[in-house]
């Protein structure tokens, strides 16, 4: 946190402060990638695969154009398909589930946990048949799912695991990253994500080998070899640009996600007193992505800080078993509690890299007021 002068309104996020401390030295470096023509895969990719790769310790990392075609391709790469039930959370983003319904499979929406806002376990497990064959636990807001419980499922009834980690790059659970526990994990470098790429990208990880080399080639029109095309491909590539960004930012992001967890604490320490519901880390390694606030005033909340200048984010306020496009699901739209609180309740509060402290006490002091604390 950097100290600066008072400031009359805080924008919800600033990415600018992710791509200054870059700017110079990717500058020099983009000009010889446009000078090259590196524009689609090629070794601006392949270095920030290898980098990737290195910082998440898993032995096979593959670019692509976004987190949404990297859980596609993961859940090609599981042999999941038509017929298949898959287990994910109902409070997420809605792309969890797209990759569900792309390869044909019907998503089967689980509660979340009244702490986390990550998968309930023990609901998932309620929800199983006998066409279950995976599971998507979701590392939302940053947090890590309950990864012990998820694998004691999955191991019980045969499930693959594939995380959903678009949220959550960096985090450690058990000591290992986040993305890694599962057969595979799932990243997306969206611009507002902790690690923005300058414009859409993705990443799938896995260790399996034989799955890594199908996603390669899949990502790129299922080549194999030149212009021979073993089965239905994708253009999933990720772009040189975007390669040689993430690289560049790669190597800033444990400080920025430090940062992060400052900012989380700052808050903490400033909000506990209030009837506010604060992020709970129930399983470590929380990166805070976003820092989620629950109130059931949530509305009457955000539009006070919204005249003071203060901008707010909603993450998120329709659950998915409540989407128009799930409408034909057949499922009890009322079995999910939690689910429905957090929608309602939910407040995510200004977080972001190179966020001050003057910003930060102006958001505290905005919510201090509307208590009547101030
Ligand atoms: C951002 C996000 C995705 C999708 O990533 P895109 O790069 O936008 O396709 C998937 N799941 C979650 C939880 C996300 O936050």
């Amino acid at each position: 946190m950097r100290n600066v002068a008072p400031v009359s309104r805080v924008p919800f996020a600033d990415l600018s402060h992710q791509w200054n401390p870059i700017a110079t030295e990717a500058m020099a470096e983009l000009r010889q990638l446009f000078s090259d023509s590196a524009f689609s895969l090629g070794p601006w990719v392949e270095r920030f695969e290898q980098s990737v790769a290195g910082y998440l310790g898993t032995p096979h990392a593959i670019g692509v154009n976004s987190g949404t075609s990297a859980l596609h391709l993961a859940l090609i790469a599981a042999g999941i398909g038509p017929g298949d039930e898959v287990l994910l959370p109902s409070h997420t983003f809605i792309a969890t589930a797209w990759a569900v319904l792309y390869v044909g499979a019907t998503p089967v929406l689980c509660d979340v946990e009244e702490g986390s806002g990550t998968i309930d376990v023990a609901d998932a497990e309620r929800r199983l048949s006998s066409a279950t064959k995976a599971i998507v636990p979701v590392h939302l807001y940053g947090q890590p799912a309950d990864m012990a419980a998820v694998e004691s499922l999955a191991q019980r009834h045969g499930l693959t695991v594939i995380e959903d980690a678009a949220q959550a790059i960096g985090a450690t659970y058990d000591g290992r990253r986040a993305g890694t526990l599962g057969k595979f994990g799932c990243f997306s470098f969206y611009p507002a994500k902790n690690l923005g790429a300058a414009g859409e990208a993705g990443l799938v990880v896995t260790s399996d080998g034989a799955a890594a080399a199908r996603m390669r080639a899949l990502r790129h029109h299922a080549q194999s070899e030149r212009y021979v095309h073993a089965e239905l491909g994708f253009n999933y590539r990720m772009e040189g640009v975007q390669g040689l960004v993430l690289d560049h930012k790669l190597r800033l992001l444990p400080d920025w996600i430090e940062e992060r967890k400052g900012l989380a604490n700052a808050y903490a320490e400033r909000l506990s007193h209030l009837p506010l519901a604060l992020p709970r880390v129930a399983h470590k390694d929380h990166v805070f992505h976003l820092y989620v606030v629950r109130t059931p005033e949530r509305d009457a909340l955000r539009a006070f800080l919204q005249e003071r200048g203060i901008e707010t984010g909603l993450h998120y306020p329709v659950p998915l078993h409540r989407q128009p496009c799930f409408s034909a699901l057949d499922l009890d739209r009322d079995s999910f509690p939690v689910s429905d609180r957090y929608a309602s309740e939910c407040l995510s509060l200004p977080l972001f890299t190179g966020m001050d402290k003057a910003q930060l006490d102006y958001v505290c002091e905005g919510v201090l007021a509307y208590y009547g604390k101030s």
